[in-house]
């Protein structure tokens, strides 16, 4: 079984959803942060091999199981960009606040003249029992929006006040933590991860 999992992020928006989503299954969630461990370099082309360093990484600096999500926006025009570079889209800024707005304005700039403003959010979520793990659990979720041009609401982080959800009529920043997290690429990527979980033993049937 496992209780207690070191999480490989420092980013407040995730750290929060994680929280949430780890609460009601009785894992208590440790933040890198929290036990002094820097953030793990994310040098590479896929979601995956980069939460996997990350988790690696995490494990062997926290002497725990841990858990990482790499995430990211993929914008149909762009040709599926900023994708893996989400997070440092736009040149560097000194806070994740003023990195975010950045991002956000230049992907605008980008998408300027383009009538097609589909996007996805998607986050891969990487399970490492020990650093060097041979059957990492890895699971995988998707979301689908419209990039708009206003920013709407005050929730969520990074690209969320700009991702529109048609069918919602509001955008992610708009919406509940709650149904965020019901929703979002790593709320489905959690869930998926717990049946994987579930199937291993490694968290209780009934949780
Ligand atoms: P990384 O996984 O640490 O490389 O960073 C992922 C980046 O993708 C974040 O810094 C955000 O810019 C973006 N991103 C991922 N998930 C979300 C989300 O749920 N809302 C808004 N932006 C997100």
């Amino acid at each position: 079984m496992v209780e207690r999992l070191v999480l490989a992020s420092g980013n407040k928006g995730k750290l929060k959803e994680f929280h949430q989503l780890c609460a009601p299954l009785g894992l208590h969630i440790v933040a890198q942060s929290e036990l002094g461990i820097s953030e793990a370099d994310e040098p590479y082309e896929t979601f995956v091999e980069n939460a996997l360093a990350k988790a690696r990484h995490a494990s062997l600096a926290a002497g725990l199981p841990a858990l990482a999500d790499d995430s990211g926006i993929c914008v149909r025009a762009l040709g599926g960009a900023p994708g893996v570079r989400s997070a440092r889209f736009a040149e560097a800024a000194p806070t994740r606040q003023a990195q975010d707005e950045k991002n956000n304005q230049h992907l605008l700039q980008l998408l300027a003249s383009s009538a097609d403003r589909s996007a996805y959010y998607t986050c891969v979520i990487v399970l490492v029992r020990h650093p060097k793990d041979p059957q990492p659990l890895i699971a995988q979720g998707h979301w689908e929006g419209v990039i708009t041009d206003q920013p709407r609401g005050e929730g969520g982080f990074g690209y969320d006040p700009y991702f529109y959800l048609p069918t919602l009529k509001r955008t992610a920043a708009e919406i509940s933590e709650h149904e965020k997290n019901q929703l979002s690429h790593r709320g489905q990527a959690m869930m998926q991860l717990v049946e994987q979980m579930r199937g291993q033993g490694l968290i209780g049937a009934d949780r």
